[in-house]
């Protein structure tokens, strides 16, 4: 359903953004990857996207999201190497958790540039392609903390409400063209940025990781139970498949019934 379609899918070296790459490559689009690991874990990324692709290893991008120079080189990359970037996937992100009292303004910096500023960037950079070949997919990677709040979270929160404002006006923005941009705001997914919440939970409450996920982490997830990747993934192939262009400036939930809560 994607042949022919290009990608570029940040932040895509591990959870989410693998999980999305590896199903868009499997649709047939041509995929680029980003994102931090160690190079093993990188190449490794690279072959299997690009096992999905038909073989060879997928193109990849190095781009550091905190920077925005890095980002629009990004773009700029996957124009060059692949000849378009129909579908933009802003799914870089980073999260701390802490009292707002004792947030670090370094990581206050670090979660807003990241998380929020890296889609404003990519976006910006992306869109004149998008509008010349009169087609284009942006889809940004909230969370439900783009619509709700937790304590101990300000700068994830508030950069994924950001997030959520960002793709509203820039639907409106394309919105008589061929062009969609939708956000998805998944609930707890198994990924290692979820799973490394358990532990200090576990420990705060003195309790097993067993309860500490049951009860703390996923608390306000109706369902008890991880959201898998692929299941955020699927979301993200619908909206960049055929028969979708009716949904703009949507943030859609997969979040196990916590809005509904
Ligand atoms: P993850 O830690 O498994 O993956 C994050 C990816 O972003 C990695 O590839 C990492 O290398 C990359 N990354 C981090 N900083 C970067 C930077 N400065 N430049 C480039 N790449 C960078 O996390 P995940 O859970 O898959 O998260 C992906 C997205 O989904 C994030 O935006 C996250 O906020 C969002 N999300 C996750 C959950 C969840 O429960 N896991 C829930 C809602 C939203």
């Amino acid at each position: 359903t994607l042949a022919g379609r290009t990608a570029l899918i940040t932040g895509s070296t591990s959870g989410i953004g693998h999980g999305i790459a590896m199903q868009m490559a499997r649709a047939g689009a041509k995929v680029m990857l980003n994102g931090f690991g160690k190079p093993e874990e990188i190449a490794a990324a690279r072959a299997e996207v690009g096992a999905a692709m038909g073989g060879g290893d997928a193109p990849y991008s190095a781009a550091d999201m905190s920077k925005p120079d890095e980002v629009r080189a990004m773009v700029a990359d996957c124009e060059k190497t692949l000849g378009a970037c129909d579908i933009l996937v802003n799914n870089a992100g980073i999260q701390f958790v802490s009292p707002v009292e004792e947030f670090p303004d370094a990581k206050w910096d670090a979660i807003i540039a990241i998380n929020l500023s890296s889609n404003f960037h990519a976006i910006k950079a992306a869109l004149p392609g998008m509008r010349k070949r009169n087609w284009g997919r942006v889809v940004n990677i909230a969370s439900a903390h783009g619509l709700v709040a937790s304590p101990y979270k300000v700068a994830y929160v508030a950069a994924k409400h950001g997030v959520v404002g960002m793709t509203k006006v820039v639907a409106l923005e394309v919105a008589q063209t061929p062009i969609t941009c939708n956000a998805i705001c998944p609930g707890f997914v198994r990924t290692p940025l979820a799973e490394a919440q358990v532990k200090p939970l576990a420990e705060k409450h003195g309790v097993s990781e067993e309860v500490a996920l049951r009860d703390y982490l996923l608390e306000k997830q109706p369902s008890k139970r991880w959201i898998e990747v692929d299941e955020v993934a699927s979301m993200a192939l619908w909206l960049c498949g055929p028969g979708s262009g009716g949904v703009n400036g949507a943030a859609l939930s997969v979040d196990g019934g916590w809005l509904a809560a």
